[in-house]
Order: C-alpha cells, then sequence, then structure tokens
C-alpha cells in the first residue's frame, strides 16, 4: 500500500510517501524569509506553499519511481495550524484524491507529532508517556494505543516552542528562536542564573510565563532593558533560560514516569530538537529503565513523513472520512483524546 503524505500547517511545506509502512521519502521545503519578518507571516506562508506544493510532490514522487495513480492514501494535515496554510495541503489531497478515486485521509498534526517516534528504527512500545514539546502545543500523553490517547498535562499559558521563541527575540537572536538558543547556550559553560519554574495547580501542567517574565524582569534590573546586554552576556542568558525551561519539562515527565509507570517514553515535536532536552529526558529514562526514542532532526519538526504514518494507521484502522472534511485552526474535540482523572 502506498501512502502520500502533505503536510502545510505553518511554515514547512512537505511531501512524504509510504510504501508497505517503510519510509521512501521526506521531503522539506522551509519557508526562509519569514526571518525578516521575526515570525511567520500566514498570508505569505499560503502563498509560498501553493507555489511550491506540486513540484515538490513530484519530486517525492521521482524519488520513489512511482507515479501519483500508484498511491492508494492521501493524507493531508487538517489542522491545527494557519488555516490559510492548511487549506492550501488539505485542498491539494483531496482534488488529487478526488480526481483519482483515491482515499483520502485528513491528518490531526499534533497526533501526527505524537506517533513520529514510529518513524524510527527503534518504537515506542505501548504504553507509553509522550511529552509533546512544539512551537504551539506542550502536552504530557499516556499513549495507551494507536487511538486512545489519555491527557495528562499541557501548558496554561506559552507553548514550549514558544518561550524558546519569544525568549530569543528578547536577546536579540532572532527567528526561530529555539536553534539559536540553543546554539549560543553551547558556548557557555559558566556559571548560570537561576531562573525561577512556575508550579501549577494540576501537578503535570506547565506554565512559561513565568520563566519568560523572570527573563525579562532581569534584563531591566542588569541592563536597563531589552536589547541593552552586551553580546558577551547573551551565551549565559540562553544557557540560563535553556536550563530553566528543560528542567521544567524534564521535572513533570519524571513524575509521570514514577505514577504511571509505562513501557516507554518519547520526545516529540520541534522543541525534541535541542540537543540539550534530548539528553536531559535520555538520563531520566535510563534511571526509571524506559525506552526512549525521540525522532531524527527531520522528524521532530513539521514534516510529512509523520502525516503519511499517521494517515496509514487511520487508514488500516478503518476510519473513513468524507470530502467535506474541513481544515481547523485550533485542537479541536479529539475522539482519541481523553482527559485524565485521578479518580478513575
Ligand atoms: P505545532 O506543532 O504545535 O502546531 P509548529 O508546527 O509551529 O507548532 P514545530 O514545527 O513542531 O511547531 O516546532 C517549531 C518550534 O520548535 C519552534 O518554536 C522552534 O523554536 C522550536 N525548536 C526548533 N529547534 C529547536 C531547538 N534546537 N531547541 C529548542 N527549540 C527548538
Ligand atoms: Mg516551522
Ligand atoms: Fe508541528
Amino acid at each position: 500500500m502506498n501512502v502520500l503524505g502533505i503536510e502545510t500547517s505553518c511554515d514547512e511545506t512537505s511531501v512524504a510517501v509510504i510504501t508497505d509502512g517503510k519510509l521512501k521519502a521526506n521531503l522539506i521545503s522551509s519557508q526562509d524569509f519569514h526571518t525578516d519578518y521575526g515570525g511567520v507571516v500566514p498570508e505569505l506562508s499560503s502563498r509560498a506553499h501553493l507555489q511550491i506544493i506540486m513540484p515538490l510532490i513530484k519530486k517525492a514522487l521521482d524519488k520513489t519511481g512511482f507515479k501519483l495513480e500508484d498511491m492508494d492514501v492521501i493524507a493531508a494535515t487538517a489542522g491545527p495550524g494557519l488555516i490559510g496554510a492548511l487549506l492550501v495541503g488539505l485542498n491539494f489531497g483531496k482534488g488529487l484524491a478526488y480526481s483519482l478515486g483515491k482515499t483520502f485521509i485528513p491528518v490531526n498534526h499534533i497526533e501526527g507529532h505524537i506517533f513520529s517516534g514510529f518513524l524510527m528504527e527503534e518504537k515506542p512500545d505501548f504504553p507509553y508517556l509522550c511529552l509533546v514539546v512544539s512551537g504551539g502545543h506542550t502536552l504530557l500523553l499516556l499513549v495507551q494505543s494507536d487511538f486512545e490517547i489519555i491527557k495528562l498535562g499541557t501548558t496554561v499559558d506559552d507553548a514550549a516552542g514558544e518561550a524558546f521563541d519569544k525568549v530569543s527575540k528578547m536577546l536579540g537572536l532572532g527567528y526561530p528562536g529555539g536553534p539559536l538558543i540553543q546554539k549560543n547556550a553551547e558556548i557557555y559553560n559558566g556559571e548560570l542564573i537561576d531562573f525561577p519554574v512556575s508550579r501549577c495547580k494540576n501537578k503535570y501542567d506547565f506554565s512559561f510565563s513565568g520563566l519568560k517574565t523572570a527573563v525579562l524582569r532581569f534584563l531591566e534590573k542588569e541592563y536597563g532593558g531589552v536589547g541593552k546586554a552586551p553580546e558577551k552576556d547573551i551565551p549565559m542568558l540562553a544557557a540560563s533560560f535553556q536550563k530553566a525551561a528543560v528542567r521544567a519539562l524534564v521535572e513533570k515527565t519524571e513524575l509521570a514516569l514514577g505514577e504511571f509507570n509505562p513501557k516507554s517514553l518519547s520526545l516529540v515535536g520541534g522543541v525534541a530538537a535541542n540537543k540539550f532536552l534530548r539528553n536531559k529526558l535520555a538520563e531520566t529514562a535510563k534511571r526509571h529503565n524506559k525506552k526512549f526514542v525521540v525522532p531524527a532532526l527531520e522528524f521532530c519538526g513539521d514534516n510529512a513523513a509523520m502525516i503519511a504514518y499517521r494517515g496509514m494507521k487511520l487508514y488500516e484502522g478503518g476510519y473513513s472520512f468524507n470530502f467535506d472534511f474541513n481544515a481547523y485552526p485550533g485542537l479541536k474535540e479529539n475522539p482519541f483524546f481523553k482527559e485524565y482523572s485521578s479518580a478513575e
């Protein structure tokens, strides 16, 4: 069976092909021009997706030797994401499926991230604890099976990636912030500032706005405001923020490992590319004797391989969808998510 995956939820256009469960192609085209604006400009993103999507599909198919007609399932991201950007990929997928008489499967982008560990040789074992850290979401999940996900916690304010991006901006490093914070943090190995991590009512929830404010207050107090810190202090500030953000993520994850005793631990999403976080969670998993699965870098950020994989699973699970299935910007009612209740 051949699955074509299409991803256009934000500023990456991506196309992938999975044949009988094996990944044959995963092409990712990133829209670098957004850096000039300090963030993603939705309208420009939609137009860029529109321009590149067909050539990218062609290139991916060329790589595999297949033709469009050889595809059995066409899976495209339906949400969450930028609505204009989503509409490009979703409608393209629908149009292809309709005109070729193939099965169309809309895929939830976050579900794509959650199962991205299965693109690796060494896969997670169910049930696994999954830490989703991306630009728009921070979720701690207990993944029981392909179709049963228990939500233990989420962020009460900013997402982890959003915090990296905002602090990067404050430090004058630019966008996207995650890789730039990491790079600066890596060149520093002196003493760090102990930035505080906020507590939440639900023990598995996250909060990053307090940390962000703590960095801001520090910049104001020590240097007289944002943009005033000397260049030589930026790596120290980046490393201090990174350490506090990672500590918050690792603490909650470790707590849940102890309480739920899952078989594996998986770290996914754009922020899973962070080396310091990967290392810290690998150590945590080892301490608890758990298999640790973190996707290769090409599967951490947005990619169509994870969308094709999830589309394949939905198809195999007997799920079917109509062509009137629409794109959605937020994490709408999800049939596979269950809220955790400690009373259960
Ligand atoms: P979502 O998946 O929630 O819809 P998104 O698709 O925009 O949001 P991703 O592409 O999964 O998010 O991740 C992008 C985020 O990952 C950005 O916030 C970026 O700064 C962050 N990121 C990328 N690389 C790193 C890194 N090395 N360290 C920390 N953060 C990183
Ligand atoms: Mg992106
Ligand atoms: Fe994403």
